[in-house]
């Protein structure tokens, strides 16, 4: 991975370049960023940059061996960690090493969720256990065989539990020439004792500008779907590569039919779309609701007199301006509520048959006899 292949970002990579040239290279640094901001592809590129044989004033060469092993994720001295569904206990990160290379390589800003994808997870919870971190401790002890540095990238140590107070004496006491380097979206969740022994480096949001110009750039995507994406990926870019691959103009016609059955109070016709729904997946599940959330909240703009601050392509926006004369923004904003719960429960595993048909059900009321679901009062019964 080098700098040039990861989008924006331009202040961090110029800090750890400075890092590098004035030589002060912190032993163990934390990667603090959203998601689909490109910590991870960050530090890599970094570390790849710390070993390269011939570094340029801006980047790595990308040539020299060092390079090359590196950019096949196959360096002797770099190490990964992440979190895993282990099947034994005795499984660790080297278990899953090929999954993590294909995953990586095809998607550098991959979430877990992703990732997931990649492993036999099932149902299982993701974490980083203490034969991981035993590993890890056993790894670092080893002098780098060909760098300067032995690298170690630990992604999500949000998922590392207590167990990862075991790492602390590595962290404090590195070995000469090591490099730990985590890769966290959440703060509060990772362990204080670690938080305190790392140098903290913040990787922003990635901005609008830099998504979109990404996406017509390197994605062959019209200025306006990229537009489009940018605006609803909220500074995410792992989020606007999905729903690039999953093609919203496929999601704003269906959900709009949704709506339509719902406001004709079309029950059997709803059935047949909830059985495709529930067919999606959950990942095009997520993002078909999502997509919905955002299209009901440019309604909402529209309704309430701001459509100067509508992003909508021409024909999405030509339906938005139907919708506005059949919904008022107490039925909009009971749409949102509803869609917001449905992603919380497929997020969740839920049965996505139930969750759509009752959602289905919530639509036709609110739209087609305008009652309104007291959310709270019933969550609270509930
Ligand atoms: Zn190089």
């Amino acid at each position: 991975m080098q700098f040039k292949e990861i989008v924006g970002q331009d202040a961090v990579k110029q800090r750890l370049l400075n890092s590098v040239k004035e030589n002060r290279v912190s032993h163990a640094q934390l990667f603090l960023g959203p998601e689909g901001s490109g910590s991870l592809p960050l530090a890599t590129a970094y570390a790849q940059y710390l070993s390269c044989e011939n570094k340029q004033p801006d980047d790595s060469c990308g040539i020299c061996s060092s390079c090359r092993k590196y950019q096949k994720l196959m360096h002797p001295d770099l190490h990964f960690s992440y979190p895993f569904f282990a099947k034994h206990k005795e499984d660790t990160a080297l278990t899953f090493i090929e999954q993590w290379r294909e995953a990586f390589l095809t998607n550098p800003y991959l979430n877990l969720d992703t990732w997931r994808d990649y492993l036999d997870a099932e149902n299982k919870q993701a974490n980083i256990n203490i034969a991981e971190c035993h590993q890890i401790i056993k790894k670092l002890s080893f002098k780098p065989f060909e760098s300067p540095y032995k690298v170690l990238i630990l992604w999500l140590p949000e998922y590392l539990d207590k167990e990862g107070n075991a790492l602390l004496k590595i962290i404090e006491e590195p070995q000469p020439n090591t490099l730990f380097l985590l890769v966290a979206q959440n703060q509060d969740q990772i362990l204080n004792t670690i938080l305190s022994r790392t140098q903290l480096v913040k990787i922003p949001q990635l901005s609008y500008n830099d998504i979109k110009e990404h996406l017509v750039e390197k994605h062959n995507q019209t200025d306006e779907a990229a537009a489009e994406i940018a605006y609803l990926c909220n500074g995410n870019l792992t989020e606007a590569l999905t729903m690039l691959r999953e093609d919203n103009k496929g999601y704003h016609g269906f959900f709009v039919n949704w709506l339509r059955l719902g406001y004709a109070n079309k029950g059997i016709e709803m059935m047949e779309l909830v059985d495709q729904l529930a067919k999606m997946g959950r990942e095009n599940q997520k993002n078909f609701l999502r997509y919905g959330i955002s299209f009901i909240r440019e309604c909402c703009l529209l309704l309430s007199g701001a459509g100067s601050l509508v992003h909508l392509p021409p024909a999405e926006l030509e339906t938005a301006q139907k919708m506005t004369r059949v919904m008022d923004i107490e039925q909009a904003h009971g749409i949102i509520t509803e869609l917001e719960k449905a992603h919380y429960h497929v997020e969740r595993n839920g049965n996505p048959k139930i969750l759509f048909l009752d959602v289905s059900l919530q639509i036709i009321k609110i739209l087609s006899f305008k009652t309104i679901r007291a959310e709270r009062t019933q969550y609270i019964q509930n």
